[in-house]
């Protein structure tokens, strides 16, 4: 594999264990992983790293490892990212190092991340799934969206605009699933990610 010098990926081979989940602000991710990994515990999820402020209820370590755009300098600077991307005002990203180790490990990985965070990922880790989340229509996502009661009004307005480019994307990824029911959609994607490696 020394096509890819300097990836990771001599060491790790290809990234047939990892999954990667993506789709439009609002469209159910995180409920869906939330299921899956209490139903499956078994599925490593990457906690990312962020600069936005925590919603309430979310607590530092568990959705998100929460910084400044200083200590996010320092992990870019560092390296210590396996991608990452600003999004509606804020950034994220993937810490690499215990992505690696579980994947080293053979364990299934999931990462829940925006598209150019999936785009990067594709470059760099040949062999990852991708997986399309869709909402059942574009007024079902602005519901969720704005109903969400989470962000002010502009960053809602923003984070539509980043819809509208992500759902033009999805012909990029492997596999859409659409989120009418979360315990279906976890089915799915369960079964998508511990489907025997080729
Ligand atoms: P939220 O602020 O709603 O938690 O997340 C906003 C967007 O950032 C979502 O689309 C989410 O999937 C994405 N995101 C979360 N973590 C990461 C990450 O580590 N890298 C990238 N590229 N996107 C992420």
């Amino acid at each position: 594999m020394s096509e890819n010098p300097g990836t990771g990926v001599d060491q790790l081979g290809p990234a047939k264990r990892l999954t990667v989940l993506s789709g439009p602000s609002g469209v159910g991710k995180s409920t869906v992983v939330k299921e899956l990994r209490a139903r499956h515990p078994e599925v490593w999820l990457s906690v990312s790293v962020t600069t936005r402020a925590p919603r309430p209820g979310e607590t530092d370590g568990v959705e998100y490892y929460f910084t400044d755009d200083a200590g996010f300098d320092r992990m870019i600077a560092a390296g210590e990212l396996l991608e990452w991307a600003e999004f509606a005002g804020n950034r994220y990203g993937t810490p690499r190092g215990p992505v690696e180790e579980r994947l080293r490990a053979g364990d299934p990985v999931l990462l829940e991340i925006d598209l150019q965070g999936a785009r990067q990922v594709r470059q760099n880790m040949p062999g990852a799934l991708h997986v399309f989340l869709a909402p059942p229509s574009w007024d079902e996502l602005v519901r969720r969206l704005a109903g969400r009661g989470t962000e002010a009004p502009e960053v809602v307005q923003q984070r539509l605009e980043a819809a509208r480019v992500e759902l033009a994307a999805e012909k990029e990824f492997d596999a859409t699933l659409v989120n009418t029911s979360v315990r279906e959609v976890c089915n799915e994607l369960l079964a998508l990610i511990l489907a025997p490696q080729v």
